[in-house]
């Protein structure tokens, strides 16, 4: 099946559920067993079965089947956001005293996450100002158990080298983890883009209509985690084989964490699935046009998308995504002032802090993503003052340029 046949059908089958055409939501906590003998070989890994909603449920199994067969993995474990599918991942490979490597420019919950919230537990991690393989390598020590990148980078919107960074992965027999939010399975398969974890926030564009948060973790199957320097997992591999990794974190991380998704949101995940095919079609035509206006607008000082054949990420953004450059670009009009006037004119454009939306959203990230960072690591991570984010949405791209070149005039004016 192509993807936007499995985007519809894959993982469900409704002779097992009454014949209903939707997936049905299993709203439960728990599951009943027959006999007491029944329950103990469920809880012991003897007989598949559900036990309770914060380790696995039904709806969310459809969900998880089908994004490992849309990503050409090996299982996928959904969670209730995409801090949580990363927070899962980071603390399922690394311990105290180990170390990670990381894009700079991405996601700023991540930067939080890894800088701040994981040091306090004994994790270090180097941040790489650099789209380019060796410079990942240079920063990779004997410590170092995974390196962490994601496809377009948020909001520095470049696009790293992801298979010389995988080469490089693996050369020193660690996983390389892809966030692979910006560009979606359907744009770029997890098997295919040589990784070996790949993350979601489902929130995004699976979701599609800001309506549901959740967040997706893909075993590509490509680590072999029988040979691997994690020594729980490759014990665990000794019984589970390669889905040693989903069954350490799905038993042990994600139980105990308690970063399930809510029934109800897996059912808003797999509704998204089935158009996401669509609407990232349309997501991505919308954007490279509203940046093609932008770079010919004499006010804008500045734009940046990876998709335009003017970006230097754009001989990647072909070779990797097919040419397709994602619905997210910024750009800047010179000054914070005039990015605030702009932000209060718009019409149709909501001022708001998600992406992926259907709707068009633009944010200015200086002084709400990134307010809690200095204005020397804001500098580092390229947001600079004047920086519009902006979301394209799937709506009739006239109407959005429209509203934009209105905002503008207006934010030029005063
Ligand atoms: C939004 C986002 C996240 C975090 O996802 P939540 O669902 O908001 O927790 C992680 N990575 C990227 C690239 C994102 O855009």
């Amino acid at each position: 099946m192509k993807a936007e046949t499995r985007g519809i059908h894959g993982g469900y089958e409704e002779s097992r559920f009454l014949g209903s055409s939707a997936v049905p939501i299993f709203s439960t906590v728990s599951y009943a067993h027959l006999t007491a003998e029944e329950i103990e070989e469920v809880f012991a890994g003897k007989k598949p079965g559900y036990i309770y909603t914060r380790i696995s449920n039904p709806t969310t199994s459809i969900l998880e089947t089908r994004i490992a067969e849309l990503e050409g993995g090996i299982g996928c474990i959904a969670t209730s956001s995409g801090m949580g599918a990363i927070s899962a991942t980071i603390m399922a490979l690394l311990k105290s005293g180990e170390h990670l490597v990381s894009a700079s420019g991405i996601f700023g919950g991540t930067i939080s996450l890894f800088d701040k919230t994981l040091k306090r537990f004994g994790v270090d991690t180097t941040f790489v100002d650099s789209d380019e393989a060796e410079d990942f390598e240079s920063a990779v020590n004997e410590k170092t158990k995974a390196i962490f990148i994601e496809a377009i980078g948020n909001p520095k919107m470049n696009v790293v080298d992801i298979p010389g960074i995988a080469e490089v992965a693996r050369k020193h027999n660690i996983p390389l983890i892809l966030d692979n939010t910006l560009i979606s399975p359907y744009i770029l398969k997890g098997y295919e883009s040589e990784a070996d974890i790949v993350i979601h926030s489902s929130t995004k564009y699976i979701n599609g209509h800001g309506t549901a948060m959740g967040g997706l973790l893909t075993d590509t199957g490509r680590y072999d985690w029988s040979s691997g320097s994690f020594d729980d997992i490759r014990e665990l591999s000794k019984e589970y084989r390669n889905l040693a990794f989903l069954v350490w974190v799905r038993n042990l991380i994600y139980r105990d964490l308690g970063c399930c998704p809510s029934p109800v949101n897996s059912f808003f995940m797999l509704q998204g699935l089935e158009t996401l095919c669509f609407r990232m079609e349309k997501h991505v035509e919308n954007a490279r046009r509203l940046a093609k206006w932008l770079e010919e607008n004499k006010d804008v000082k500045w734009v940046n998308y990876p998709g335009l054949p003017s970006s230097p990420y754009y001989g990647r953004v072909e070779k990797l995504f097919n040419g397709k450059g994602g619905g997210l670009l910024t750009f800047g009009l010179g000054s914070r002032e005039k990015a605030f006037r702009f932000i209060n004119s718009l019409e149709i454009a909501k001022n708001l802090a998600n992406l992926g939306d259907a709707k068009t959203l633009v944010i200015h990230p200086a002084s709400t993503i990134f307010h809690e960072f200095s204005d020397e690591e804001r500098e580092a991570m390229g947001v600079t003052e004047d920086m519009i984010r902006v979301s394209v949405g799937i709506e009739n791209i006239e109407d959005i340029i429209g509203d934009f070149d209105k905002a503008i005039t207006t934010a030029m004016e005063e």
